[in-house]
């Protein structure tokens, strides 16, 4: 991507590669639109793909791959075991994050999994700057307890705080001096921070951080599912990164780190995941987990063909002019929000766009879940699919009380290389439609709710008869356009 300024003085994002595979996309009418929201329970998640028009659910797995990668693909080594793919992706990681071993799974969870199984034990705790679904669920699911030690500013919606992902360090110290270094499992820093809005962390926050938990023997582990926009974010705002290139950076960043572990649904452009190892002696530990759970050592889920692209994604994930793409359509698109007024969340991270549903619905109460019906709102004024990241991505507590989230926020992800201008154009333009009728907007609550991971699979209806009054308004001012 480049920045580019056109005689009109506008500065806009200017794509630098070409599109030479296309899929063809619906836009189905409001009506339909509307039908197959309610046969999805209000739930997102539950939509058919062939429903919906631009998917900004998420950006796991739905990257666009490149010519190379592709390429790469069809040269796969298939094996069982020991196929020179495997060798290939191992030498990369090593080459990228200067650790000699390497776990492959067949997602980031399932790393997850792994790593809770090895290292929780009941009654730890696993501090982390904030949580994500799946690595809370690991955690908590092996008695272990998490503790989220963001600073104050990753909470705050608006800001002008660069590095809102950032550990908060003093109160890391103060656990360590409460509950002791043994009663810790490990330290978890997730960079970027994916629920409160793909906000990076400082390379100062990294090293800082992880001087704390090494002055105390506890082990450091990095969830670099999201490690690219940082980079990007590190480069761009951090005033001792400018003069580094992002290998060089990613090498700062990995060397602060015992354990690296990753999506590759998201970091490499591919599909499935890993744990990047430094020490032998906790890869031996961690090591029959793989071929019990995942696969061989050797392929560990993974097929062949994603490996390739994986390793062909990592050479692109150093190359700034790659990974700025997502965060250039997002800052274009927090802007073009912020500026009619919405509620977003700033500044700009990673990810995607984050609609802060509170100020959005502020007549809509926590417990209605005003990020669901937000979510569900805009799919029905538009079709495009963002995710509830809130209070329906919570679990209840073991005494069956719901917890109220920290932000109520509908995350609208654009995945990499993926979309156009003009449909992240069009996805604004109809947010900011859906801002004018507010009002209209009411709150939804469960038909049937799951208790692990409700958010997956919950049903919802809408709370009464906001969902014809909000499809009248928009027939009323756009009587015959999709
Ligand atoms: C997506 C994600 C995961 C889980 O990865 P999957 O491949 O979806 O299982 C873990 N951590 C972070 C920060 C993520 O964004």
């Amino acid at each position: 991507m480049a920045k580019v300024t056109f005689f009109s003085g506008q500065q806009l994002p200017l794509e630098m590669h070409k599109v030479r595979i296309i899929q063809k996309l619906t836009l189905h009418p409001i009506e339909e639109r509307r039908r197959a929201m309610a046969e999805a329970g209000y739930n997102t998640f539950l939509l058919q793909n062939a429903d919906v028009f631009l998917d900004m659910l998420t950006d796991s797995g739905v990257n666009a791959m490149s010519d190379q990668q592709q390429a790469a693909m069809l040269i796969a080594d298939d094996a069982y075991a020991g196929s020179a793919t495997f060798t290939r992706l191992h030498r990369k990681l090593i080459e990228v994050f200067g650790m000699d071993w390497f776990l492959p799974t067949h997602q980031g969870r399932a790393a997850e999994h792994i790593l809770a199984q090895a290292l929780v034990q009941p009654g730890t705790f696993v501090p982390m700057n904030y949580h994500f679904t799946t690595s809370k669920a690991h955690v908590t699911a092996r008695g272990g307890e998490v503790r989220e030690l963001i600073t104050a500013a990753g909470l705050e919606v608006t800001s002008d705080n660069q590095f809102k992902g950032n550990f908060d360090v003093a109160a890391l110290r103060a656990l360590i001096a409460e509950q002791g270094a043994e009663a810790i499992a490990y330290v978890r820093v997730e960079a970027g921070t994916n629920l409160i809005g793909g906000q990076p962390l400082s390379l100062a926050n990294f090293r800082e951080t992880t001087a704390v938990a090494r002055e105390h023997g506890i082990l450091t582990v990095l969830d670099a599912s999201l490690l690219a926009d940082n980079l990007h974010f590190n480069k761009t705002r951090e005033e001792q990164c400018r003069d580094m290139t992002i290998p060089e950076i990613t090498r700062a960043i990995a060397d602060c780190f015992d354990v690296i572990y990753f999506s590759a649904r998201k970091l490499g452009f591919g599909r499935g995941g890993g744990i990047c190892i430094r020490d032998e002696a906790l890869y031996k530990q961690m090591r029959g987990l793989v071929p019990m759970y995942e696969g061989f050592l050797t392929y560990g889920g993974m097929s062949v063909r994603e490996m390739e692209a994986i390793t062909v994604g990592l050479d692109e994930t150093m190359d700034e002019d790659m990974i700025n793409q997502g965060p250039q359509f997002i800052e274009h698109m927090v802007a073009e929000l912020d500026a009619r007024g919405i509620p977003v969340i700033t500044p700009a991270g990673g990810l995607g766009a984050h609609l802060d549903a509170m100020r959005f619905l502020p007549h809509v109460p926590q417990q209605q879940y005003p990020a669901g019906a937000l979510a569900s709102a805009l799919y029905i004024a538009s079709g495009v699919r963002g995710m509830e990241r809130g209070t329906l991505s919570e679990q209840r507590d073991a005494n069956g009380v719901e917890p109220m989230a920290n932000m109520e926020l509908v995350r609208l992800a654009l995945p990499r290389r993926v979309f156009t201008l003009s449909q992240v154009n069009y996805a604004i333009d109809r947010i900011g439609w859906l801002f004018e009728h507010r009002d209209l907007v009411g709150g939804l609550r469960f038909v049937e709710e799951p208790e692990i991971l409700r958010f997956f699979y919950g049903r919802l209806e809408p709370i009464g008869g906001w969902v014809d009054e909000l499809l009248a308004a928009f027939r009323a001012d756009l009587a015959d356009s999709l």
